[in-house]
């Protein structure tokens, strides 16, 4: 008889993953997959061994930022070898799909594609498997929140008010849900200006840090907005791996310490 993970029905533990843990925003381009990819690398550099499932099918950027490219293999036409790079084990919706197509799958087809990737996939033994989720409180959220034994969920936002109003629904779904929420980041905290040094608060400022005490949840990060950050993720290697000195990585490197 296969032996099953978990019981029929009951949320899912991955064979082999310790903890998974979901990065989730109320909107899109907050930085939500900049925060996911420098984490699962600081993660990596602290020795933990780390996954990094890009769930976020409507824009998966992680083969971007990780630097991944190619179809992954599947030689037994029923598991899926994930990709690995800077010490992360990743798979991300963006390769199995040509680049410039679209998705116009509906729930349903989500809902099956998310559980592909988290049980199809041969993660191995893993300390901690982050998941990049799509923005907002839809399928592919709700499905993981569901199906899945998660440990946790981390809410990156803007100061700005609306992205905190979003974050906020974001939070109430994980809580309806009985997902712990392990805390929130303040992403484009403060806006360094790679000229002259100068810092500026472009979106706001401390709105996430208040939002976060009035619902009882730590901040675990203020990342500050940066040239540096964006370039490096472009460029196919996150700063924490390519300017491991940079202030925005050391923010990263003792994030990965505190969880
Ligand atoms: P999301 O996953 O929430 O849609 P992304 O992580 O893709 O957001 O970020 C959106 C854009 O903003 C990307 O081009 C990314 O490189 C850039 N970005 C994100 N965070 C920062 C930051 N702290 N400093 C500079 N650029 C950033």
């Amino acid at each position: 008889k296969p032996r099953r993970a978990t019981p029929p029905g009951g949320p899912a533990r991955i064979p082999g993953v310790k903890h998974l843990i979901a990065v989730a925003s109320g909107k899109g381009g907050v930085g939500k997959s900049t925060v996911s990819a420098n984490l699962a690398c600081a993660l990596a550099l602290e020795g933990r061994r780390t996954g990094l499932l890009d769930a976020d099918v409507y824009g998966p950027s992680q083969p971007r930022m990780l630097g991944v490219s190619g179809r992954p293999a599947s030689p037994d036409g029923k598991t899926i070898l994930p990709m690995r790079n800077f010490g992360v084990t990743m798979m991300s919706m963006g390769l199995m799909l040509d680049e410039g197509q679209a998705v116009v799958w509906r729930g349903p087809m989500l809902m099956g594609a998310l559980q592909q990737m988290l049980l199809q996939v041969q993660w191995g033994d893993l300390d901690v498997l982050i998941v990049d989720l799509p923005p907002g409180t839809g399928d592919v959220s709700m499905t993981l929140a569901q199906k899945a034994h998660l440990d946790g969920a981390i809410i990156v936002s803007t100061p700005q008010d609306v992205a905190l109003i979003d974050a906020r629904k974001g939070i109430d779904m994980f809580g309806k849900l009985k997902t712990p929420i392990l805390g929130m980041i303040e992403n484009m905290s403060t806006h360094v200006c790679s000229n002259c040094g100068h810092e500026e608060h472009i979106f706001g400022h401390g709105g996430v840090a208040a939002e976060a005490e009035r619902l009882g949840v730590p901040l675990l990060a203020e990342i500050p907005l940066h040239l540096d950050v964006r370039r490096a993720s472009d460029g196919g290697a996150p700063i924490v791996v390519s300017q491991p000195d940079h202030p925005a990585a050391q923010v990263f490197r003792q994030l990965a310490r505190r969880l």
